[in-house]
């Protein structure tokens, strides 16, 4: 899959009215503070029109030569004045602006963290990063500036057309029909702004997926000789963002110089005309000056009112793209109710666990992973599966997990179907050791804790000795505290499947799910983890996927699966007598491959 041009979400985009309304919704918490950020700025906007009339006044008592330092001084006051009131209003919008955005990244952040995995496996994550990165931040203009811009715009315009009434009608109609006739060419092009912004948005979003392709595999990429072809392919996206990036600058280029232009031409036409009426005597000059005062003064809440058009036209492209991350289903949270009515009292003691009919696929349509799966793990003791690569076997920790649901049959966990656990309270029971053994990037420490917070010095002490991690941490150079680099990469994939243990042991589970976990280990530390296994199982169910006889060997019951279904299930013994796949997997000692 060309995940550099993957349809992220599938999604259409928003209506006109779901744009609106989406935009309204991220702003309406804030509405008092975008209300106090519009006051000061029609305050502002008050003191500037008052400018004109201030003028004209100076030049009247200057014709009928009286004295002007009073109103001089009163303009002084107000333009320092309004200018004040304008800054800390200015201030409070973009403020503002951040609780937008920040209220906006909560809660993308919030949702991303609880995406079902078949969401998350649809959607690349360099895209969903940057959706919480960059799209946000397009928030912050329309959420405020355009609002303002909007606000303030409207009136200072109406109010200068009212005022240009007063002066002159005439010359009103003529400003009116020169600007009418720009403003209509403006609004052709706005909806070119929106295009070009979200697709510019995708394309941003396709450089973050990928780049994260090459991190995720940077050694293969170097090994395989794959950076300059890598490298075309991220700066393939990023010419795109650039493309369309160019787009929108032409058309906001285009729509933020129509204002001028209008005011311009309004002014060619209003000199004539209005000079030809002060010739005639139908208005005066200082009437005239006055008039041409409001018609420059008009050039700020037009473009006022074209910024914000066009900030809103941006803010249509990022609120689509947003929305479509809101509209991905997430996993239910503690506070919300399970699927069937909870029944999920702390049960001490080992989790039992139990398929029954159980089937399955990742996607509706796909081929069914899980056909009939039936078996029972009572509490305590090891139970392994085995079986040919793509049995299915991983998949039957996924569904105990509750990371996708059955598709037919039921899971018990302690004889209750997991559709009725809480999710929290079902997944803190469990300790689960991935197939690939993840180590985050951060200390040590941080990795081993990272399961169970609230684990002591004594414990972490104690499970670093049982696998084996103490001579690691001795060498170490600043011991627990290290960091272990982006996914681990500082240690090797023995040290991070026993760390990967090791945080699922101080979890202290009642049911253990260890998948392929001691595949990368050598021979001395396989034989540790064997032996804490084996501990442990004493008194924690313990489900292992294996691939080593020697795992197999010591378990207390074994399920063979082939093709998605349960073959035999019995103990070493039996199953080498009665099972044929099962034999033959014994006598190659290699009852999966590997990875
Ligand atoms: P095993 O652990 O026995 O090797 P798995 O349970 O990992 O097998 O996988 C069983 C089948 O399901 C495989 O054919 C695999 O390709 C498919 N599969 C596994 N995970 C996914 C997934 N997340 N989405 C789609 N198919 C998957």
């Amino acid at each position: 899959m060309n995940t550099a041009s993957a349809p992220v979400t599938g999604d259409a985009s928003l209506s006109a009215r779901e744009t609106f309304k989406a935009l309204y919704a991220r702003v309406r918490p804030h509405r008092w503070a975008v209300a106090l950020g519009l006051l000061c700025a029609l305050v502002g906007a008050a003191g500037g029109l008052l400018q004109p009339l201030a003028t004209k006044a100076m030049v009247d008592r200057l014709a009928s030569g009286q004295t002007v330092a009073g109103i001089v001084l009163a303009l002084t006051a107000l333009v320092v004045l309004s200018t004040v009131v304008e800054a800390f209003g200015a201030f409070v919008l973009e403020r503002t602006a951040e609780s937008v955005v920040l209220a906006a990244r909560r809660t993308l952040i919030g949702r991303l963290l609880r995406l079902r995995l078949v969401e998350w496996e649809r959607i690349p994550p360099g895209d969903l990063m940057s959706r919480v990165t960059t799209d946000t931040t397009l928030l912050r203009a329309v959420s405020t500036q355009a609002v303002v811009s909007a606000a303030t715009g409207a009136v200072a315009f109406v109010a200068a057309i009212v005022l240009m009434a007063v002066l002159d009608v005439v010359l009103l109609g003529v400003t009116l029909g020169v600007v009418a006739l720009i403003g209509g060419a403006v609004a052709l092009v706005m909806p070119k702004i929106a295009r070009a912004t979200e697709r510019s948005q995708e394309a941003v979003g396709e450089i973050s997926v990928a780049l994260e392709r090459v991190f995720g595999a940077f050694r293969t990429v170097k090994a395989s000789g794959a950076e300059d072809r890598e490298t075309a392919r991220v700066e393939a996206a990023a010419r795109r963002a650039w493309r369309h990036g160019v787009t929108s600058a032409k058309w906001e280029a285009v729509a933020g110089s129509a204002d001028g232009l209008a005011v311009q031409l309004a002014f060619l036409a209003v000199l004539g005309i209005g000079g030809a009426r002060v010739a005639s005597g139908a208005i005066s000059l200082s009437t005239l000056m006055a008039f041409l005062l409001y018609l420059f003064y008009l050039i700020e809440p037009v473009s006022k009112l074209v910024d914000a058009v066009s900030h809103y036209q941006e803010g249509a492209a990022t609120i689509s793209r947003i929305a479509q991350v809101d509209r991905l289903s997430t996993e239910p949270t503690a506070g919300q109710k399970a699927a069937l009515p909870s029944q999920d009292a702390a049960v001490p003691g080992p989790a039992s666990v139990r398929f029954e009919d159980v089937s399955f696929r990742y996607r509706p349509g796909g081929p069914y992973i899980h056909q009939c799966v039936s078996f029972e793990v009572p509490g305590a003791g090891m139970t392994a599966f085995v079986g040919p690569s793509g049995a299915g076997k991983s998949t039957v920790f996924a569904l105990i997990e509750r990371f996708y649901e059955a598709t037919g049959g039921r899971v018990l966990v302690d004889g209750k179907d997991v559709r009725g656990w809480s999710l929290p309270r079902l997944r803190s029971a469990i300790g689960y050791v991935e197939q690939d053994a993840p180590v985050l990037a951060g200390t040590l420490r941080e990795n081993l804790l990272f399961a169970a917070p609230g684990a002591t010095d004594g414990e972490i002490r104690d499970v670093l000795a049982r696998t084996k991690l103490d001579t690691l941490v001795e060498r170490l150079p600043h011991g627990l505290d290290t960091p272990v680099g982006h996914r681990g990469s500082k240690l090797s994939g023995g040290e991070r499947q026993r760390i990967a243990i090791a945080r699922a042991l101080l979890r202290k589970p009642r049911l253990l799910l260890l998948d392929e976990a001691t595949s990368q280990l050598d021979a001395v530390n396989e034989l540790a983890v064997r032996d804490v296994v084996a501990e442990v199982a004493r008194e924690t169910t313990v489900l292992v996927v294996a691939h080593r006889l020697s795992t197999v060997t010591g378990a207390d019951r074994i399920v063979v699966m082939d093709d998605g279904r349960v073959r035999a299930v019995g103990t070493h013994e039996e199953l080498v007598a009665q099972d044929q796949l099962y034999a033959r997997l014994a006598a190659t000692q290699l009852l999966a491959p590997a990875g």
